[in-house]
């Protein structure tokens, strides 16, 4: 491959455990269960090789600020020593760029030793949290199906203070339609995040999501999201950021995201796994073993060669890879044919629209007269003042 956009994050499996059993997880009840084979944390040679790859890829590239995501299973789990050395010894092999760290975590041992370490290294924090208690306790229990609301709620004292506020960069929330998506958001918002991710299930056509299972020309889903876009459109003032209704109004006026969810845009982060292994979107567990494996490791491996690989070319190019019905399609500009994991299939693997394809084409259809109907609006209140 001659062109490619070369890679400016990664999503480092730091921890391959988690101290919650989420029934919805891709990394433990997906179809891919390798995990079990990887070690439990990455090594500290590990780290130091990664950091080495970071600075060989920034130096060819000539990029300037990359992005290192500390991700599990739960990257807390590895305790304040752990993480201070990891984001040393990247620190210590990279030079002459700008690095930014962020940790995604289900907050429950975000402990005030660990906040205040992000605070002072200015490492952003995602939380993983699906809305008030009912809603989260959907999914989000222990192994002995116990609660972990009260612990999260408890980050959540943290990372809505004026210290936290600088780090928190807000939540990511799994749609359930059995949660009310307007209880939903407005618990969410009552911590005033910067940014809120609602995800889609990870379901695809063979693990048809929860209310489409009998017609995929059903919209449960642009229906609750439609719902809390009503509610956070018409806030003022607009304090909250929401990616997914973001995303669509910028893809529609022609401006370029950064989301693999929309657009056509080629991917520019890879996941490591703690053995160093290289990978693929690490989502892609939901649909066959090994879906993510690209035969490579940062040890036998530069970050330049992945981009050889035919299942890294099918997400830079994306166009090319999408179904016929896609490429076809009105919308495929903003939508992108669907996140890659919901395209998914046994037979057509991942040349099919969406799983939700009926969802996306609302949301996006309702969201685009919203904004037309809006903009209008305001050019006749400037013609006529
Ligand atoms: S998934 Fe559906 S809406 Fe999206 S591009 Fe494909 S056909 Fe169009």
């Amino acid at each position: 491959m001659n062109h490619f956009t070369p890679l400016r994050s990664l999503v480092c499996k730091v921890i391959s455990r988690c101290n919650i059993n989420c029934d919805y997880c891709y990394m433990y009840h997906g179809n891919d269960q390798s995990w079990q084979q990887q070690p439990l944390k990455m090594a500290e040679e590990t780290i130091k090789q990664l950091g080495k790859r970071i600075n060989e890829h920034t130096q060819n590239h000539q990029i300037s600020e990359f992005s290192v995501i500390m991700h599990g299973g739960e990257p807390l789990l590895g305790g304040l020593e752990y993480l201070e050395s990891f984001q040393r010894i990247i620190s210590q092999n990279v030079t002459e760029i700008e690095l930014k760290f962020g940790i995604q975590t289900n907050g429950i041992l975000l402990s005030k030793e660990i906040f205040d370490f992000c605070v002072n290294n200015n490492i952003s924090i995602g939380l993983s949290m699906d809305g008030y208690k009912e809603a989260n306790d959907q999914h989000r229990l222990d192994y002995q199906g116990r609660s972990s609301f009260e612990k999260v709620e408890k980050a959540l004292e943290l990372l809505n203070s004026d210290q936290g506020k600088k780090i928190w960069s807000g939540f990511l929330c799994v749609i359930d339609l059995h949660n009310d998506p307007q209880k939903v958001y407005s618990y969410l918002s009552e911590y005033s995040p910067r940014f809120i991710d609602f995800l889609l299930p990870l379901n695809h056509h063979n693990l048809r999501p929860f209310g489409k299972e009998k017609s995929l020309d059903v919209t449960p889903y642009a229906d609750w999201l439609l719902k809390v876009f009503d509610m956070w459109y018409h806030q003022k003032p607009q304090t909250i950021r929401i990616r997914k209704f973001e995303d669509i109004v910028s893809l529609f006026l022609g401006l370029q995201v950064k989301s693999e969810e929309w657009g056509l845009n080629p991917i520019d982060f890879a996941v490591i796994e703690t053995n160093g292994d290289i990978e693929a979107v690490d989502t892609l567990k939901v649909t066959y073993p090994e879906a993510t494996k690209l035969g490579m490791n940062i040890f036998t491996h530069s970050f330049d060669d992945i981009f050889c690989s035919s299942k890294v070319i099918e997400r830079q190019e994306k166009w090319k890879y999408l179904s016929t019905a896609c490429q076809e399609c009105k919308l495929v500009k903003v939508c992108g044919g669907g996140y890659l994991p919901h395209r998914y299939s046994q037979e057509n693997q991942f040349q099919n629209p969406s799983v939700y394809c009926s969802d996306l084409k609302k949301i996006i259809t309702t969201i685009r007269q919203e904004v037309i109907k809006n903009l209008e609006a305001t050019k006749h209140r400037h013609l006529v003042s």
